[in-house]
């Protein structure tokens, strides 16, 4: 490809709105355009890199014996109502009425449209096991789009589901695209995680994540220093710590309720009464599905609401409004406290070993000390309702715990029978028995996966990618155009590099050696061929690699095969990794 026949429109300058370095750099490297909030068009360098990472997916789904389909984008309502989903999903789900008023909705993801193919399709064990893929274009009314296509409403995905005869079954298909999820990342160039996950509105009994380690991350990945859980951190479990002997009866101080007027923090509440804030216990009302439910944890910790949820095993909890909290304790917010509460009180394990610790009082303006469980507060049950924290204990092994930040690009689940029981996609077994198929779901995120790559390799110049996901893997660069010699040098290079099949890119524009260094740089081709006078008179050409920097001057005859080797190099180094 020549570059001035390329759409390649490069900005020196950060669009205002990007927060994140890969939306910053796609939008200057021209990969991308915004058509409206979430919404982008891929330019013809943003789509060569989609279509990379795609032919990578499709590749390792085939090899683990996936088989593509494409799917409608535009859902029938009927498919939604029959799993509940129509109600269930919430505004993400991007609506509205054909012109028959009939309800449609614009795909967030395919488990209807899939298990009804299934439902009709599959009529015996022996059309098991199943696992069919595409990769298409979905849609999330997400209420905040942001970070390109890190976060956006369109977005491309790959989506895979297997049908199984039973849970065993599930197991192997499960563990067949968590090692096809390996490789592809791998082949990728990424360097990644998988870790423990929840199953959120999918639904589901096991989930994997898998992230690309990056700085600038969103998620918070939780793993342990010593033995090989990793989680993301609204999964990670806390170690219930051991029961402390609480002492008897008689050892317990007298309750006592104390003044604290305006005292609304664990901060300002904790000074006063001079005490640590893990000697106080905080009372956080929610409304849930269930009713108002209050949840006892130490001052020092948070919730982990969708702890709560998956507990409760309801849709959403939120914090509930100050009315809420008003009516159930009688006190403005700032003065809950578990004693005399007629509403559910859960307990985190934090709490279960705590001694005369300090609650509020259900009044306004007061908080009780040396409370304590049993004698004075009621609790309806103990369960793991906190938000780890880092240097916290495994809760496989006791080791300290760390945090690092990643991008989620995949995501695996375990669905069981969850769509084949309400939308009745069952099988007839060896005994001629009906039985509900038992299925998994396997999501990558394409764009996203190229957004995360931007993440985990940059520098302040640009771009730097990974060999396999490269829009080009060379690009070279006459430095001066009025040089006969030069552009015939580069043409020819050019010519014998396209003919070996190497993706090369000829940077013939009339600019500056400068100018055309630059936007080598941003863009981030992983070679760079320098064609310069100097050089070349000796008969040298340059060879620079976007990733370090390194330059190896070369005899221009050798190019052809010099650079056929260090591209063998870096996508092996990327499997290796
Ligand atoms: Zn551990």
């Amino acid at each position: 490809m020549r570059y001035s026949q390329l759409m390649l429109p490069t900005l020196k300058e950060d669009p205002a709105e990007a927060e994140v370095i890969s939306h910053k750099l796609m939008f200057r490297a021209g990969m991308i355009r915004k058509l409206a909030a979430g919404i982008y068009s891929y330019l013809p360098l943003g789509l060569r890199v989609i279509r990379k990472v795609e032919e990578i997916v499709r590749e390792e789904m085939n090899r683990a014996g996936a088989q593509e389909v494409l799917l409608p984008c535009v859902q029938p309502a009927e498919l939604w109502m029959e799993t509940h989903r129509w109600e269930e999903y919430g505004k993400d789900l991007l609506r509205f009425k054909d012109r028959h008023s009939r309800d449609c909705c614009f795909g967030p993801t395919h488990e209807e449209v899939i298990t009804d193919i299934a439902r009709r399709e599959i009529r015996s064990y022996r059309q098991m096991p199943l696992n069919l893929y595409q990769i298409q274009t979905k849609f999330r009314d997400e209420i905040r789009p942001r970070f390109g296509l890190m976060r956006g409403r369109e977005f491309i995905m790959k989506d895979a589901y297997s049908f199984d005869t039973d849970e065993a079954g599930l197991e192997k298909s499960y563990h067949k695209m968590y090692e096809a999820y390996e490789r592809i990342f791998k082949r990728c160039g990424l360097t990644f995680t998988a870790v423990e996950a929840e199953t959120g509105l999918i639904g589901g009994s096991a989930s994997h994540e898998f992230m690309v380690m990056a700085e600038t991350g969103e998620e918070i990945i939780v793993s342990c220093q010593s033995c090989d859980y990793t989680a993301n951190v609204q999964k990670a479990e806390a170690k219930r710590t051991r029961l402390r002997a609480r002492g008897s009866e008689k050892t317990l101080k007298p309750l006592k309720k104390m003044e604290t007027p305006d005292m609304k923090t664990v901060e300002t509440v904790t000074q006063f009464l001079k005490v640590r804030p893990q000697d106080l216990v905080k009372t956080l009302i929610f409304e849930t599905d269930q009713g108002v439910v209050a949840t006892l944890i130490r001052g020092d910790h948070e919730i982990n609401e969708s702890k709560l949820e998956k507990l409760l095993g309801c849709g959403e909890v939120k914090l509930a409004s100050d009315d809420v909290v008003y009516e159930a304790t009688g006190a403005p917010k700032g003065f809950a406290g578990p004693i005399g509460l007629s509403v559910k009180i859960i307990a985190d394990y934090s709490v279960e070993s705590m001694v005369d610790f300090v609650t509020g009082a259900n009044e306004e303006d007061a908080h009780y000390v040396n409370v304590n469980l049993g004698r004075d507060v009621k609790v309806d049950q103990f369960a793991d309702l906190r938000m780890i924290k880092e240097g916290d204990r495994c809760p496989r092994c006791g080791k300290s715990l760390s945090f690092s930040r990643g991008i989620e690009v995949g995501h695996i689940f375990k669905l069981g029978t969850k769509y084949s029981k309400t939308l009745k996609a069952t099988y007839l077994d060896e005994n001629g028995r009906e039985r509900e198929i038992v299925m998994g779901c396997y999501g990558i995120g394409v764009g996203r996966t190229a957004a995360a790559a931007i993440e985990q390799y940059h520098d302040e110049d640009g771009i730097i990618w990974p060999m396999p996901i490269a829009p080009f893997q060379v690009i070279v660069v006459p430095v001066n155009n009025k040089s006969e010699p030069l552009m015939e040098t580069a043409e020819g290079i050019y010519r014998l590099l396209s003919g070996s099949g190497v993706e090369v890119l000829l940077d013939e524009r009339d600019s500056t050696p400068g100018v055309k260094f630059k936007d080598a740089d941003l863009i981030g081709i992983p070679l760079r061929i320098t064609v310069g006078e100097k050089n070349l008179k000796r008969g040298l050409v340059e060879i620079r690699r976007r990733k370090n920097g390194e330059t190896i001057v070369i005899g221009k005859g050798n190019t052809t095969e010099t650079v056929l080797a260090l591209i063998n190099e870096e996508m092996e180094a990327s499997l290796r990794a």
